[in-house]
Order: C-alpha cells, then sequence, then structure tokens
C-alpha cells in the first residue's frame, strides 16, 4: 500500500515530468508551426533578399541592353543622335556596374564577372560607327544573357522553396522588361527606316519579330503571367487579393497598348511610308504601351516586394517561434533533468526507506531474538529453579493429571499424584471448581517405594480463561527427615536404647494416662509391677558387660511374652524393668501375672552354649480411685519391690503397712542428718580372734544408731538410708575418725597392747568418693594411729562397682601401709578372681559358708579350698559368723586361724572390749571400765 501510494504520488510530486511532457509537447507544436511557417516562407531572409536583388538586377541588366541596343543601331546607322545614345549607354552600363560593385547586386558577388564584362563593353565603344559596326558588337551582345544566367545561379532563384519569388520575379520581369525593350526596339527601327527612307528586308523582319514580341508580351500578360501572379499573390497575401484585383485591368491595358502599338508598327513598317506623318501617333502609341508596361511592372515588383516583405515577416514569425523552440527544448532539458533528479531523489527516498524498512525489521527481530532469549534464560532460570528446588513442585490439570513434575516431587511421590493429594481430592476439586485460591495442608503418606513421606503442601489454583482453575501448582515441603528425626528424639526420649523399650519417663506418662482413665472410669482397676533382676551385677562381672546387654535385652523379650500386647513394658534402669498391666478384672488376677514373670525369667538365658541363671524381685501396686496421685503408684510399687527384696520374698504387692514403714524409714533418714550432732551413734568393735586359743588379735568396727525412739538400730537397719540420702560420707567420717582415735587412744592407753588391728568398713560409696585417700591419712595423723593397724573392709560388690579405678586406690593404699580386707567372700560369682587382680592381705569368708544347719560347716569342701587358695596367694583368712563350737573345730580343721562371732563375743563398746581381754591390753584390773573414745 505504502509502495503504491509512493507511485500515484510519484506524478504530484515530479513536475519535472509534467514540465517535460508539456514542453515536448508544445515543441511538437513549435516544430509543427515552423515546419509550417517554413513552408510559406522558403528560404531564409537574406536569401530571399538576394532573389528579389536578382530579380531587380535582372530587370535593370534589361534596361542597360535596351540603351546598349540602341546605341549599336545608333553605331550602325551613324544616327544623329549617336551621341546621346553612346552617353545614354554608358550611363545605363555604367549605373548597373554600381549596382554589382557597391549597390544593391554586390551581395550577389559578381563584380569580378562584370568586370570581364566592362572590358567587353569597352571593346564595343571602340568600335567606330558604320554598317560593319553591327557585325563586330555581334559577339558581345550573347554577354549579357550570361550575366542574367550569373544571376539567376548567384541568387539561386531556380530553388524550389522560392519558386513563388521566381514566379512573382518571372512575372514581374515577363510583364514589361521585354515589351519596353521590343517596343524601344521597334521605335529604333521606326527611327531608321524614317532616316533611310525605307527599310531592308533584315529590318523589316527585325521590325516584324519586335512587333511579334509585343503582341505576345501583351497577350501572354492577359494569358499567363498576370493570372499566375494573381492567384500567388491571393495565396500568399489573401488579405490584398482584392487590391491585387486592379493587374487585370493594368495587364488589359498593356494588352490593348501593345495591339495598338504593334499595329501601328506595322502599319508603319508596310506602309514604309511617311513615317514621319505619323510620328507622333507612332511615339504616342509607344509611350503608352511603355508606361503600361512600367505600370504593370512595376505593381508586380511591388506584389514581389509585398510577398517578400510577408515572406520576412513569416520567416521573423518562425524565427521567433525558433525562440519558443529554445525555451521549450530547455524547458524539456530542465524538465528531463528535474524528473531525473526527482527520479534519483525517488530512488534514493525509497532506497532510503527500504534501508530503514530493513532496519525497522531487523530491529523488530532482533528484539524478538532478544525477547525469545529472555524467554529462553527465563525458561531455563525457571527450569533450573523448578528442578532444582528443594520443594517438591506438580503442575496438574483439572483432570488431575500431571503436566510437569520436577525431581523432588518426583522423589517423593514418583508418578503418584493421587498419593500427594491422597485425602484432599474434594478440597482440590473446590479448587479446580474456583472456591478458594488456595489451600494448605499437612500430607503424611507413602511414597513409590512404600517408604514414608511428610509433607507441608501449598496448592494454589492457576486461574484459566472462565475463572475456573485449569492449573494448580501442588508444592511439597518434605520434612519427612524432621518429623522422622522428631520421631526418633522423641523415641529416644521415651526409650531405652539398649532394649527399644519404652524409659521410665514414658512409662511414668502411661501411668499417668490409665490413672487418668481410671479416675474416668471408677470402677476399673489396674497395676504398676516393678521387676528388679537379681544379682545383676554379677552376671556383668561374669560374663562382660555386652553379653550383659544381651542378657537384659533376652531378659525384657521375656516380660514381653509374659504380659498382653496392650500392656506397657519399660526399663526403669540398669536391671530395673516396669510393667504397667492396663487392665485387672480381679486384683488378685496380679498373683498370677507375677507368676508368670518370675517363671519365665528363671528359666535360664543361654549366651551360646552358656546358661546364666538370674532371679527376679517384683513389686506390685494396683491402681484404681484408691490413688488421688499416678506417682505415687510408682512410689508404691518401688516400696513393695523393696520389701520383697527385704523379705526374701520374690513379690510383694504394696500395702499401708509398707507405706508406713516406708513413711518410717524416710523420718529415719532425717533423723540420721541429725544423729551424728546429737550423739546418737556409738561405736562397736567386734573382737576378732586366734581359733587356737582365743585370743584377741583385732577387731571390727561396727556402727549403731541409738535413736531416741526406736531404740539401737543395726547398720542395716539405718545404712541404706544413709547410702539413698547421700549420708554415707558423713558416717564416714565419724566411722573413721571414731575408730581411728579409739585406736589412738588404746595405745596410749594400753603401750602393752601388742599386735592389735582395727578392722573399718569402707561402703561402695566411700570407696568412690575422691577424697577417701587424703581423709584416711589424716584421719591417722590426727590420732597418731600407724595404717599398718588399720584394715580396710570392702565387700566383692563394692570391687566391681568400682572397676579399675579401685584397684589403683587400692594399690596406693596399700602403699600407705592399710591393709586391706575383702568382706564376705565367696558370695559373688568371681571372688577368686579378686585374689589375683588385687593384692589383698585379708579375706573374710562369709557367713553364709559358716553356718550350716545344726552347727555344721554349711560347705567344708568350699572352705578347704578357699584356704589352699589363701595359702598360695599369701592371704590372711578370717571366719566370720561362727556362732558354735562345731563350726570352730570345723573351721580349725579345715587350716582357718582367725576368726570372728558371736562364740566369743557380739559387737562391744571399747570399755567392755577392754574389759573382756584385760590380758590384751595389758590390763592389770579387768573389772575397772575405761572410758570409751566414741562415749
Ligand atoms: P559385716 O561387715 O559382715 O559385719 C558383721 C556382721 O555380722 C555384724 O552385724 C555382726 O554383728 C554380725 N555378726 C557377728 N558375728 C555373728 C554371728 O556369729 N552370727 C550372726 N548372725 N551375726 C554375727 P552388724 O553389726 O549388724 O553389721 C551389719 C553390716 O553392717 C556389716 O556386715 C557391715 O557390712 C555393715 N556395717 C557395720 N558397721 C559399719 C560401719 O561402721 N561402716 C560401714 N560402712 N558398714 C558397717
Ligand atoms: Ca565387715
Ligand atoms: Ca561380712
Amino acid at each position: 500500500m505504502e509502495e503504491e501510494g509512493a507511485r500515484r504520488h510519484f506524478w504530484q510530486e515530479s513536475p519535472g515530468i509534467i514540465v517535460a511532457l508539456v514542453s515536448a509537447m508544445l515543441l511538437l507544436v513549435v516544430l509543427w508551426k515552423i515546419s509550417l511557417l517554413s513552408k510559406e516562407a522558403g528560404l531564409d531572409r537574406s536569401a530571399l533578399q538576394r532573389e528579389r536583388v536578382a530579380v531587380a538586377e535582372t530587370h535593370r541588366i534589361l534596361w542597360m541592353l535596351d540603351g546598349i541596343d540602341a546605341y549599336r543601331y545608333a553605331l550602325v546607322l551613324s544616327a544623329p543622335d549617336l551621341a546621346r545614345r553612346r552617353t545614354e549607354a554608358e550611363l545605363r552600363v555604367h549605373a548597373v556596374g554600381a549596382d554589382f560593385r557597391s549597390g544593391p547586386a554586390s551581395t550577389l558577388g559578381l563584380y569580378d564577372r562584370w568586370k570581364h564584362f566592362d572590358a567587353a563593353w569597352h571593346e564595343v565603344l571602340r568600335v567606330p560607327p558604320g554598317a560593319a559596326a553591327y557585325g563586330r558588337t555581334a559577339s558581345f551582345m550573347p554577354r549579357i544573357p550570361g550575366l542574367l544566367a550569373a544571376i539567376e545561379d548567384a541568387s539561386n532563384l531556380s530553388y524550389d522553396p522560392s519558386v513563388t519569388a521566381q514566379n512573382l520575379g518571372d512575372a514581374y520581369t515577363d510583364a514589361a522588361p521585354y515589351t519596353v525593350f521590343s517596343s524601344e526596339r521597334l521605335r529604333i527601327l521606326m527611327d531608321l527606316a524614317v532616316a533611310q527612307h525605307g527599310m531592308s528586308l533584315k529590318q523589316r523582319l527585325d521590325a516584324a519579330i519586335a512587333m511579334n514580341d509585343v503582341r505576345s508580351a501583351g497577350e501572354s500578360t492577359t494569358q499567363d503571367n498576370l493570372p499566375l501572379v494573381a492567384t500567388l499573390l491571393t495565396s500568399v497575401l489573401p488579405e490584398r487579393a482584392a487590391q491585387w484585383s486592379k493587374l487585370a485591368p493594368m495587364a488589359n491595358e498593356m494588352h490593348a497598348a501593345a495591339q495598338a502599338f504593334a499595329l501601328l508598327a506595322s502599319d508603319q513598317a508596310i506602309e514604309q511610308t511617311a513615317p514621319a506623318r505619323s510620328q507622333a501617333t507612332f511615339d504616342a502609341a509607344a509611350d503608352r504601351l511603355t508606361a503600361a508596361a512600367r505600370a504593370l511592372g512595376a505593381a508586380s515588383a511591388e506584389a514581389l516586394d509585398l510577398s517578400l516583405q510577408r515572406r520576412g515577416e513569416l520567416t521573423e514569425q518562425r524565427n521567433r517561434y525558433f525562440y519558443l523552440l529554445y525555451v521549450l527544448i530547455a524547458a524539456l532539458a530542465v524538465g528531463i533533468m528535474m524528473s531525473i533528479v526527482q527520479l534519483l531523489a525517488r530512488r534514493d527516498r525509497l532506497a532510503l526507506r527500504r534501508a530503514r524498512e530493513e532496519a525497522e525489521a531487523l530491529q523488530a527481530q532482533l528484539a524478538r531474538k532478544q525477547a525469545e532469549e529472555a524467554l529462553r534464560l527465563s525458561e531455563a532460570q525457571f527450569r533450573t529453579v523448578f528442578e532444582g528446588a528443594a520443594l517438591g513442585i506438580a503442575i496438574v490439570n483439572q483432570g488431575g493429571t500431571v503436566l510437569q513434575a520436577n525431581g523432588t516431587f518426583r522423589s517423593m511421590f514418583g508418578d503418584a499424584f493421587a498419593k500427594a493429594i491422597e485425602g484432599r481430592e474434594n478440597e482440590l476439586a473446590r479448587l479446580f471448581a474456583g472456591e478458594g485460591e488456595t489451600f494448605e495442608f499437612e500430607q503424611h503418606t507413602n511414597g513409590p517405594e512404600g517408604q514414608e513421606v511428610w509433607a507441608d503442601a501449598t496448592i494454589s489454583a492457576v486461574a484459566g480463561n472462565h475463572d475456573s482453575a485449569l492449573f494448580a501448582i501442588c508444592m511439597f515441603r518434605d520434612k519427612t527427615a524432621l518429623k522422622q528425626n522428631e520421631r526418633r528424639v522423641q523415641h529416644e526420649k521415651t526409650h531405652d536404647p539398649l532394649t527399644g523399650l519404652p524409659n521410665r519417663r514414658y512409662f511414668e506418662d502411661c501411668v499417668k494416662r490409665r490413672f487418668e482413665e481410671a479416675h474416668a472410669l471408677l470402677d476399673s482397676f489396674f497395676a504398676v509391677f516393678v521387676v528388679d533382676i537379681e544379682n545383676f551385677k554379677d552376671v556383668n562381672e561374669s560374663v562382660g558387660h555386652t553379653a550383659g546387654d544381651a542378657v537384659l535385652t533376652q531378659l525384657g523379650g521375656r516380660l514381653r511374652v509374659s504380659i498382653e500386647a496392650r500392656d506397657v513394658l519399660a526399663r526403669l534402669g540398669n536391671d530395673e524393668f516396669a510393667v504397667l498391666i492396663e487392665s485387672l478384672g480381679d486384683i488378685l488376677h496380679v498373683e498370677s501375672i507375677a507368676g508368670r514373670i518370675l517363671n519365665n525369667l528363671s528359666k535360664p538365658v543361654m549366651l551360646g552354649s552358656r546358661p546364666i541363671h538370674v532371679g527376679a524381685h517384683i513389686g506390685i501396686a494396683i491402681g484404681g480411685s484408691n490413688y488421688d496421685r499416678a506417682e505415687h503408684l510408682m512410689r508404691d510399687a518401688e516400696i513393695a519391690l523393696q520389701h520383697a527384696k527385704a523379705t526374701g520374698s520374690r513379690y510383694a504387692v504394696f500395702d499401708s503397712k509398707m507405706y508406713e514403714r516406708t513413711q518410717k524409714r524416710l523420718q529415719l533418714t532425717n533423723d540420721l542428718r541429725l544423729a551424728i550432732e546429737r550423739s546418737e551413734l556409738r561405736m562397736l568393735y567386734q573382737p576378732i580372734v586366734s581359733l587356737y586359743d582365743d585370743a584377741l588379735v583385732g577387731c571390727e568396727a561396727l556402727l549403731r544408731w541409738d535413736h531416741p525412739t526406736e531404740g539401737l538400730l543395726a547398720p542395716s537397719e539405718f545404712i541404706p538410708l544413709a547410702e539413698r540420702g547421700g549420708l554415707v560420707s558423713l558416717l564416714g567420717h565419724f566411722v573413721l575418725d571414731t575408730a581411728a582415735s579409739q585406736l589412738g587412744a588404746w595405745r596410749r592407753e594400753y603401750p602393752a597392747l601388742g599386735e592389735f588391728g582395727i578392722h573399718v568398713n569402707v561402703s561402695a560409696s566411700e570407696l568412690l568418693a575422691p577424697d577417701l585417700e587424703r581423709r584416711l591419712l589424716v584421719a591417722m595423723q590426727d590420732n597418731g594411729v600407724r595404717p599398718t593397724d588399720v584394715t580396710l573392709e570392702i565387700t566383692e560388690s563394692v570391687l566391681l562397682d568400682a572397676g579399675t579405678r579401685a584397684s589403683t586406690l587400692i594399690e596406693r593404699l596399700r602403699e600407705h601401709g592399710f591393709a586391706i580386707c575383702i568382706d564376705d567372700f565367696g558370695t559373688g560369682y568371681s571372688s577368686m578372681r579378686y585374689l589375683q587382680q588385687f593384692k589383698v592381705d585379708t579375706i573374710k569368708i562369709d557367713r553364709t559358708f559358716v553356718t550350716g544347719a545344726d552347727g555344721e560347716l554349711a560347705s567344708e569342701p568350699i572352705v578347704r579350698t578357699l584356704m589352699t587358695l589363701a595359702e598360695a596367694y599369701d592371704v590372711r583368712v578370717v571366719a566370720e559368723g561362727i556362732e558354735t563350737r562345731r563350726q570352730r573345730e570345723a573351721l580349725r580343721n579345715a587350716g582357718c586361724r582367725l576368726a570372728q562371732g558371736f562364740l566369743f563375743s557380739p559387737a562391744l563398746s571399747a570399755a567392755e572390749l577392754v574389759e573382756m581381754y584385760p590380758d590384751a591390753f595389758g590390763e592389770a584390773t579387768p573389772g575397772e571400765p575405761k572410758r570409751s573414745a566414741s562415749a
């Protein structure tokens, strides 16, 4: 369209073309006009002028010829007016010569030729008068027609385009000169005839010819030339045609004059007589003819002049057209140039526009490319973000088909979008129905390989054309690991890592939960069992901790199968388990459950091929509306357990007495804190004697608590309380200080006291206290006692607990001089090993080996073996708990040398001891009691 518009506008915006076209058209018109004018005007103006000159000059030459002829005839006749005629002829020749030299005919360029003619003329002038003159001048006469021909040649009168001028010229020349010439000639002949009084034949012939010429000239003017002239004038000068119609009467006049004259001349020539008589008539006729001829000639000349003038005007006009032609050519040239310039400009403009359009197209293309590039980039970015996103992203359509899903999504749900949206199908449908823009939920489902998937999901609609959602963008933040970790942490918090069983905390929560349920349902009963594995330390000790763990795990499994699935089994601590029996139809049912548990636990646990026997104690508390706090249930089960342990029964169901006892113990624990301040503790000393002579060799310091209301309490009644109440070190202090100060006092008071050692019991927590060594040394130093007089009694179990730390400590204590005694030897599993592991000084054979039925030694072979062993390791042996003489005998027989027991003496106060063994103390009067250090 643009192109078309440009084309349409081209003409309008290109005046050059219009100028060129218009000027070209005008040019054609002008050229046509010029050719027309040229045709009318003939040659150019100078040529016409030359024609006119030629015609006029022809006339003058005829006039000159007339003069010359008259002179020639006069010369031949030797006429009286010869001189006049000679002058007249010379005058005429001279006048024509002037014409050629510098007159109008000079333009014809015939002056040279003229000079030849003039020379010949002078020859004629030298010819003397007489009859011979005619012949002598005859050769000159043809020179005159030659001159005329030369004029005709020079003026181009014979040229075709100037035929009009020529014809006019001919008419002009024909009309008068020959007529005049012939009439003059006739007059000369007549004059001659008058002078000769007759005419010769030749003269008559001449006269006849001249008369004929005159007559035919007169006729031809009316018949030929003049009508022609009239026609020519009419065609060339139509406006003058009327004016020139007078030529006809003039021609008729001349014709008539010629007739009259010829008639007259013929009469005269015929008559040859008395020409003088009619001289005047003849002259008048001749004059009349000459005048008519001259008038006609003048009219013809005028016609020629007019024609020339007219043609000059036409030429002028044509020349003006030529100017116009030049102007038009210039205009055409300008138009063409303008067109070319405009064409070039247009071409440039088009090229420019095309270039601009191309540039624009290129720019657009570039912009599109850039846009495409940007799009591709953003798409790539989107892809990277989409694919690399930690979020699982899926784009789904209304049909639930996944259009696009990233790697995270696929790893979470595979191709199963249904899984991802499981349970939320209705919400998704609502979203697609245009209800709401987004919804969120937490998804917990299975992945493609059945693995668990937790995710926070956000589903957003992408609006389509008609307000209904076309796509949904589903984003899933995977929190499986988080959840699993949370769960693991939760599990770890609530479960025992070794057996995988719930831990104490979890168990307590369960109990609490069940307790609250029980309160809601008043009549439902449940029970808490606390199961303590007996002597599990010994198991650990004998098979190692790893194997011990395996045993525990197995025991856990046995407990599990002993109860119902809904019941809760937990591991409370080291070797302590707990069971929550969720429902009890009958309270007595607990006994059967306990029985089942104990039965299952009593079967040997197999470690490879090695059977391990363990026992257990169970404490049971029955829950129901009787409790108002869940924690009390646990507490009571523990109390029942303690009770079972204490009483040696396998299980015990909590009752209120147990509670009271526990309460009492609690009271005692509180009292114990004050016991030292209140000096309620007493230190007693049980003698250690020689089995051979019952002589005192040492004593064991044993603690008593003289409670204000409960009376004298044995260590078994308060040391466990002290252990639990963290009071052991206080007691230890007291015992060490008291024993050391007592020994120091004895040594000072009874210098005779010989070899005498004091045994002090060191409990597990004391041994583990970091300052034991320092405290011992301080106590020794403060009381001036030698460590060699002090034996530290440590039970196997204490050694077991303390582990390697104990061995180095014991090593150091022995280096200080303290003696070490393993107490209750033989009750543990690895008693023998201690002899190898620790360098000890004494072992104290436990009472269980000594006490048999009716005073017998319980296990004589064992005692004997122990004795042999002790001897091998160079260890002293003390047998404790000797109550009968038979026991004493048996031990003595077994090789045991030292003993302790009620047979010899119970624990005594310091004073009682001195009183009982005065010999040993070197006491003079045994009845005099000494004040004891502990009192
Ligand atoms: P143990 O070290 O085995 O002490 C011997 C226990 O056996 C003492 O009981 C003693 O009175 C008792 N006994 C002595 N001979 C006989 C006998 O022939 N037959 C019977 N049935 N028993 C006899 P006690 O004094 O009640 O001490 C019990 C336990 O208390 C001790 O056992 C000891 O382990 C601990 N104990 C006592 N005094 C202290 C102390 O000062 N410090 C520490 N840490 N523990 C102590
Ligand atoms: Ca002891
Ligand atoms: Ca003992």
